[in-house]
């Protein structure tokens, strides 16, 4: 079982006889160490695996189970010696969420001499040979047309043939800003404080990974099933109403907002998304939140989860190395730190370092717009954002951070590239407020850089998009800017990449 496989109702248990069979798990350093992951996120998995492992011997399942300090420091290298000590008839795995851990494993095994039964994983209400499917017979790949298969095919929101409350989508009625009276009282979310295998891990990670990025001191988040349970109850009875509503808005020193926090839970396989839909189609259904809130959750996770999984396994292991908009800038550091004077990103970064969150707009329109527009190389952005949250693992979070934010896949997943002036940060959030930039200008002083860079990169990619359907208006209002502004924009542009301005 690896780290992010969590689930008893696993393939790997289907034909599992306690007499005969054993569960392997290992806690590999190079796991942390590949990327510079941070301290929330090794804890979350660390913490998780040892819970599943505990309630897995409760429950009389022998598990022989490799701790950091004792294992070997790669997951191979332990998986051999554990083929070698067991000499078993063979090895079940699941199949990984992560490319290149997948072929490493089938090597490994392969190389023991020992057969490998490799199966598939059904946390998904869509296989990787049904999408492909989907996919192939498609001429254009939008994640809406998947999104309305899954619900058919799923029954899902449906009355009948029809999707329920009379339509697919309800996402016009989503997605406002608080104004300047703010989100006032959110409900809080269900956050654990750490028990005594938590605390283990916690101080583990503290010696071990001391030197790696974030903070554990409000390290709260569910490592185990009854807790993910917890969470998502809470979430459903308490702030599911007003998710659509609010999914868009940002607001400084407040990280949750009226998001479900779950993604992690999710991916750890702790909860299956299937019954995470059924408890809020029920609370639609009872009356107790608006259809918008409820299509707009579901589709988050039948629809763009399940997809960015099929694009990933579809297009891997090129699609790690696209770089469409030929970007070669490197990550600024406070990327790693949070020390900037731009209140948004100082803002995201702050709280993706002290917690391993942050929200879906903070990352697309926040930390990655920023990189994008900056023009930073696609790979480093996606060692960051692997590195820094709880909920990253790589099947979920390459498709997002290459095609979505970065346009790096040249579109593939997003049909034009999420570039926006920081007046868009401005109307969605109150971090211009306080400050020293004017997201309403381009050029002097007190210019905002995400309004300089956007307009630096239109020019950049101006041949590019002058003909593409959805970007070629953007592109047309370069010729409202006189050739000296341009060269104006050019110079800052060039000034914050150089860390001069910023
Ligand atoms: C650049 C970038 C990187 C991202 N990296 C990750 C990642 O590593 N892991 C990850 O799980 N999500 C990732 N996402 C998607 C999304 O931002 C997170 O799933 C979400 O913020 C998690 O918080 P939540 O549980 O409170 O989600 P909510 O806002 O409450 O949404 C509900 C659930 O929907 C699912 N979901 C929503 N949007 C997406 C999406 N675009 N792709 C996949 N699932 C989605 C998640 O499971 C989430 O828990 C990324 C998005 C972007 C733009
Ligand atoms: S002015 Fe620009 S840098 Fe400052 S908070 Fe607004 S968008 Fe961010």
């Amino acid at each position: 079982m690896l780290g992010d496989q969590l689930n008893r109702t696993s393939a790997a248990f289907d034909d599992f006889d306690a007499q005969h069979d054993l569960v392997w798990m290992a806690e590999a350093a190079d796991e942390s160490t590949n990327v510079w992951v941070s301290k929330p996120r090794i804890a979350v998995f660390l913490a998780a695996m040892r819970h599943f492992a505990a309630e897995l011997t409760a429950d009389g399942v022998r598990v022989d189970y490799r701790r950091l300090d004792e294992a070997a420091p790669s997951l191979a290298a332990e998986l051999s010696s554990a083929i070698e000590r067991h000499r078993p008839d063979g090895v079940v795995m699941v199949e990984p969420g992560e490319w290149q851990l997948r072929e490493t494993l089938r090597a490994t095994v392969a190389a023991s001499g020992v057969p490998l039964d490799e199966r598939e994983d059904r946390h998904f209400l869509c296989s990787t040979a049904q999408f492909e499917r989907h996919a192939t017979t498609r001429k254009s790949l939008l994640m809406e047309s998947f999104y309305r298969e899954q619900r058919r095919a799923h029954g899902i929101l449906m009355d009948g043939d029809a999707p329920a409350g009379g339509a697919w989508n309800f996402d016009s009625e989503n997605r406002s800003s608080f104004g300047k009276q703010g989100p006032g009282m959110v409900p809080a979310p269900a956050l654990f404080a750490p028990d005594e295998i938590t605390l283990a891990v916690i101080e583990l990670v503290h010696s071990r990974f001391a030197d790696h990025p974030g903070s554990l001191d409000r390290f709260a988040w569910p490592v185990s099933r009854g807790q993910a349970l917890t969470a998502l109850d809470r979430f459903v009875a308490e702030r599911l109403a007003e998710f659509g509503h609010w999914q868009d808005a940002m607001w400084t020193a407040e990280p949750w907002l009226y998001h479900s926090l779950i993604s992690a839970a999710l991916n750890l396989k702790l909860l299956d998304p299937r019954e995470v839909v059924a408890r809020v189609e029920e609370a639609w259904r009872a009356g107790q939140v608006p259809i918008e809130a409820a299509e707009g959750y579901i589709r988050q996770v039948i629809g763009w989860r399940e997809y960015v999984r099929g694009i990933y396994w579809m297009r891997m292991p090129a699609y790690a190395d696209s770089n469409a908009l030929a970007a070669t800038e490197p990550l600024p550091d406070f990327y790693w730190t949070g020390d900037t004077g731009m209140e948004c990103l100082r803002d995201a970064i702050g709280q993706t370092l002290d917690l391993g969150y942050a929200h879906h707009i903070q990352r697309l329109m926040v930390t990655g717009l920023y990189a994008q527009l900056l023009g930073v190389e696609p790979r480093q952005v996606h060692e960051w954002y692997l590195a820094v949250y709880v909920d990253a693992v790589e099947w979920v979070e390459l498709p997002n951070v290459l095609g979505m934010s970065q346009f790096a896949d040249g579109g593939v997943m997003a049909s034009k590239p999420y570039v926006a002036t920081g007046k868009y940060i401005d109307r969605m959030s109150n971090h211009c407020g306080s400050c020293r930039f004017d997201p309403a200008k381009r050029v002097g002083d007190d210019a905002c850089p995400f309004t300089t860079l956007y307009w630096d990169f239109l020019g950049r990619h101006e041949q590019r998009f002058a003909r593409h359907p959805r970007m070629a208006l953007q592109v047309k209002n370069l010729a409202r800017i006189t050739d000296e502004e341009r060269a104006a924009i050019g110079a800052r542009a060039g000034a914050i990449r150089a860390g001069v301005v910023g």
